[in-house]
C-alpha cells in the first residue's frame, strides 16, 4: 500500500513540474494529450471556415488552438478560472485571440449562444444533462462530435433489444441520429481517467419529431424503470398512478370534463394498453414508434405525463 500512494504522490508532482497546473478530478480535468485523436475529432464534425464553435471544457486549450486555425470564431465554456487564464495567456498576442470568446462558469448554467458545431473533450461527469441541453438548444446546431465514457457512449447508441438500450438511448435518438465514431484509449489523457472512452457524432434532427419532449421523457421514464418488465407491470406502480390522476384531474377540469364518482385510474390506465396492444410489450425491446403509438394513445385518452 504505502509503496502506491508514493507513485500517486510522485504522478502528482509530475504533473505540476510538466504543466504547472494541478488537474482536479472533480471538474473531470482530464487534457487529451494525443495530438492524431483531436484532429481527427475536428475532422470529423467537417467545419467550415465561417462556423461558430462551442467548445465545453476547453482546459489548458489543446483542442481549442486547433479549432481555431480551422473557423471564424470558438466560444469556450469554462468553469476552472485557474484554465481559463492559462487559455487567455495561450492565444494572447496571436491572430487567434480576437477569434475566441470565453465564458467563465458552468456550462449546465449557462445560456448558450448561437453555434454550428459544438466539440469537446468533455468532464463525464455532465455528460447527460449535457446532451439533453444541446439537444434542447435553439437554434438548431449542425453537430456535435464529443468525447464520452465508452459505456454512455455506447448507451447512446443503442438499439432495442441491446444490453445498453435504455431511457437515455431513446430519449436521444427521439431527437438525434448518432453514431459512435471511434474508440479512444485512456492512455490518450493526461491524467489518464479510470474508464476508456469513445467519441460520438450528435446530429440533431431537423425539424424535429412533432413531439412534447417532456411527455416523452415523462412515459419513457416510467417504462424504463424496469425496462425488462411489461407496461402493464410498470404502470401498476402507486407513485406512477398517483401523478397520472393528477394529470388526468388537471387535464378534466382544463377542459371541462365531468369525472366519474368512481374513477379509478389505474382500471383507465390498464384499459388503455390492452387496446393499444401494449400492455405486454416491455421497454427493453420497444422502439421510437412504439413509444410514439403509446403516447398519442395516452394524450387522446386525457393521459398525460408532464
Ligand atoms: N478539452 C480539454 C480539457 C478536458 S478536461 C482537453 O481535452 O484538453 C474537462 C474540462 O472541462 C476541464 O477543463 C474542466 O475544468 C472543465 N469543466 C468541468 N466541469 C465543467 C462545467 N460544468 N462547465 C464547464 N466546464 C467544465
Amino acid at each position: 500500500m504505502p509503496k502506491i500512494k508514493a507513485e500517486k504522490k510522485s504522478r502528482v508532482h509530475n504533473e505540476v513540474a510538466k504543466q504547472g497546473i494541478m488537474f482536479n478530478k472533480s471538474f473531470g480535468q482530464h487534457i487529451l494529450k494525443n495530438p492524431l485523436i483531436i484532429t481527427s475529432m475536428l475532422d470529423k464534425s467537417a467545419l467550415r471556415s465561417t462556423d461558430v464553435v462551442l467548445e465545453i471544457g476547453p482546459g489548458t486549450g489543446n483542442m481549442t488552438v486547433k479549432i481555431l486555425e480551422r473557423v471564424k470564431k470558438v466560444i469556450a465554456c469554462e468553469i476552472d478560472p485557474r484554465l481559463v487564464a492559462e487559455l487567455q495567456k495561450r492565444v494572447q498576442g496571436t491572430p487567434f485571440q480576437p477569434k475566441l470568446q470565453i465564458m467563465v462558469g458552468d456550462v449546465l448554467k449557462t445560456e448558450l449562444p448561437f453555434f454550428d458545431i459544438c466539440v469537446a473533450n468533455i468532464p463525464y461527469q455532465i455528460s447527460s444533462p449535457l446532451v439533453f441541453k444541446l439537444l434542447l438548444h435553439r437554434p438548431f446546431f449542425r453537430c456535435a462530435v464529443l468525447m464520452f465514457q465508452r459505456e454512455f457512449a455506447h448507451r447512446l447508441v443503442a438499439k432495442p433489444g441491446d444490453k445498453l438500450y435504455c431511457r437515455l438511448s431513446i430519449n436521444t435518438q427521439l431527437l438525434a441520429r448518432v453514431d459512435l465514431l471511434m474508440k479512444v484509449g485512456k492512455n490518450n489523457f493526461r491524467p489518464p481517467p479510470k474508464v476508456e472512452s469513445s467519441v460520438v457524432r450528435i446530429e440533431p434532427k431537423n425539424p424535429p419529431p412533432p413531439i412534447n419532449f417532456k411527455e416523452w421523457d415523462g412515459l419513457t421514464r416510467i417504462a424504463f424503470v424496469r425496462k425488462n418488465k411489461t407496461l402493464a407491470a410498470a404502470f401498476k406502480q402507486t407513485a406512477t398512478l398517483i401523478t397520472l390522476d393528477k394529470n388526468y384531474k388537471v387535464h378534466c377540469s382544463v377542459n371541462n370534463i365531468e369525472i366519474p364518482a368512481d374513477f379509478d385510474i389505474k382500471a383507465k390506465v390498464e384499459n388503455i394498453l390492452v387496446k393499444l396492444n401494449l400492455d405486454q410489450k416491455r421497454a427493453r425491446t420497444m422502439d421510437i414508434d412504439d413509444f410514439m403509438q403509446a403516447l398519442h394513445g395516452f394524450n387522446s385518452e386525457g393521459i398525460h405525463f408532464s
